[in-house]
């Protein structure tokens, strides 16, 4: 079984082994929302839709 390291608490997750890009896991240490953004190795990007937001907002 696949894992990687959470980017948040340096954490180890395992995955299924047909995981792809741009699925999305929950880090079972801290309980933050990953997406898979490579799979080989496999890496994990905190996916937080707060930071989507606040760019919104951020206008001239
Ligand atoms: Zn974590």
């Amino acid at each position: 079984m696949p894992s990687g390291i959470c980017p948040e608490c340096d954490g180890e997750i395992h995955v299924s082994p047909d995981v792809e890009i741009g699925d999305f896991v929950t880090c079972p240490e801290c309980d933050v929302e990953l997406e898979v953004i490579e799979v080989d190795p496999l890496e994990f990007e905190v996916a937080s839709e707060e930071d989507f937001l606040d760019e919104d907002e951020e206008e001239w």
